[in-house]
């Protein structure tokens, strides 16, 4: 067992549903055994309640809960910053030749530990992660996962039209190669599968049904949806039959309560309505919509629906893996929408980061915040001294004046620790610098 004392900071409760100052709780210490928490409370309290336990002081800065990411692309690891184009013309020239790339084996292993140590050194400890179209990366990327007790739920990503030639395969090859890939990595330790049809752009009618068959009770599924204008209209014309985007998806059965969209940045009010009534969610991706241009992520019609939504840095179109930034980025967009945005505080955004991914995934029981019962899964966010964010948190009025400091000014390099169920991570890009 170990008592760690802290500025423990999470939001348990849910700042879009009442007073969101009282979602925020704080504490100064955790007893984690096994990497589970087994009690909260003052460090005064926990000492006293379990003398002779060892403590390790985190002094300075905040200990919150590990990040919770949505929507990210492993196979763009090494593909962040293309400048200047549009979804479609963005994908041809610097996503999609990338994850070409990931046909070789070495190529796939070296990137899945890059962006596994990526993920962990920006204290994103779960994450919903968009795949490779190559079966054996998905292996690479999966044993590489459970090398490091990481939460991620991801699976291959399958295509049959419109995309290079390199990156397609058929229904039937598809269903054959997800299926193995399910049997061999879902609920295993603390790895799910996701089917994952790239988007319904690139998918026809039969490997939708495909990836219809491999819906089991707890399997996860994920795509991208109402993106881009361009995007949108060439599923329209794709789909001459459908209602909307959503309803490509809906028709063959792939909209559930473990059904996770990308975006979702031009929703029509039917399929906002759809989306709630079979409580499915929504990965917002601020830095990635700003970077392609794709628009204003419409978050108030999301909430007056009830459709859940959290964050995703989809990367390699966002700017990085960090989930502050990107919680910053949703703030800053509804600045920009005016009337029609939501004014997000600082609580509303370490939600977004933490507690609505893992309501999203699922996840909620296990990790998202830091409550008793809950694996020790945790970001301490310490700027070294002198710094400016160190400034700014001397002169924090109270936690949530804190937590929005932190949020405009860190970056990866204040992690100054990172648990992963109890265990403390090595981080090859940050080692530990106190
Ligand atoms: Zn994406």
């Amino acid at each position: 067992m170990t008592i760690y004392g802290a500025t423990v900071v999470d939001t348990p409760g849910d700042p879009f549903a009442g007073d969101p100052a009282a979602a925020l709780a704080e504490d100064g210490a955790l007893l984690v055994r096994d990497g589970v928490i087994r009690a909260r409370g003052s460090l005064a309290a926990l000492c006293e309640a379990h003398p002779g336990e060892p403590v390790t002081r985190l002094d300075g800065g905040l200990l919150v809960p590990g990040f919770v990411d949505t929507h990210v692309h492993f196979p763009q690891i090494r593909a962040i910053g293309g400048m200047g184009l549009p979804l479609l013309e963005w994908l041809d020239r610097y996503a999609l030749p990338e994850e070409s790339k990931l046909a070789d084996l070495a190529y796939a292993r070296a990137v899945a530990a890059e962006f596994l140590d990526g993920l962990v050194a920006s204290g994103t400890t779960s994450a919903l992660v968009f795949g490779s179209h190559f079966a054996p990366a998905m292996d690479e990327l999966f044993a590489a996962a459970e090398q490091r007790g990481l939460n991620i739920t991801s699976g291959l990503v399958v295509s049959d039209r419109k995309l290079r030639p390199d990156l397609l395969s058929s229904p039937e090859a598809a269903l054959a190669d997800s299926a193995d890939l399910l049997r061999r990595w879902h609920d295993r330790g603390r790895l799910r599968y996701a089917v994952t049809p790239r988007f319904s752009l690139s998918a026809s009618d039969g490997m939708l049904d495909a990836c219809a068959q491999l819906l089991g009770q707890d399997i996860w599924f994920t795509s991208h949806l109402n993106e881009n204008l361009a995007e949108i209209a060439t599923v329209t014309e794709l789909f001459p039959g459908s209602q909307h985007y959503l309803d490509t998806y809906s028709k063959h059965g792939l909209v559930t309560a473990r059904s996770v969209f990308a975006h979702n940045v031009h929703p029509s009010d039917a399929e906002l309505t759809l989306l709630a009534e079979h409580d499915a969610s929504v990965a917002h991706c601020p830095s990635s919509n700003g970077a392609l241009g794709s628009g204003l992520f419409p978050l108030r019609r999301h909430v007056e629906h009830g459709v859940h939504v959290a964050l995703g840095t989809d990367v390699g179109a966002g700017s990085g893996l960090f989930l502050p930034k990107e919680a910053l980025q949703a703030y800053f967009i509804q600045q920009l929408l005016g009337p029609a945005g939501m004014s997000l505080t600082p609580v509303h955004l370490l939600y977004l980061a933490t507690r609505a991914g893992a309501l999203t995934l699922g996840l909620e029981d296990r990790v998202g915040d830091l409550a008793v019962g809950k694996d020790f899964d945790a970001v301490w966010l310490r700027p070294a001294d002198g710094s400016t964010l160190a400034v700014n948190l001397r002169y924090a009025r109270d936690t949530a004046d804190a937590l929005a400091r932190i949020f405009a000014l860190g970056t990866p390099a204040d992690v100054a620790g990172v648990w992963v169920r109890g265990v403390r991570a090595e981080s090859a890009a940050y080692p530990d610098p106190r």
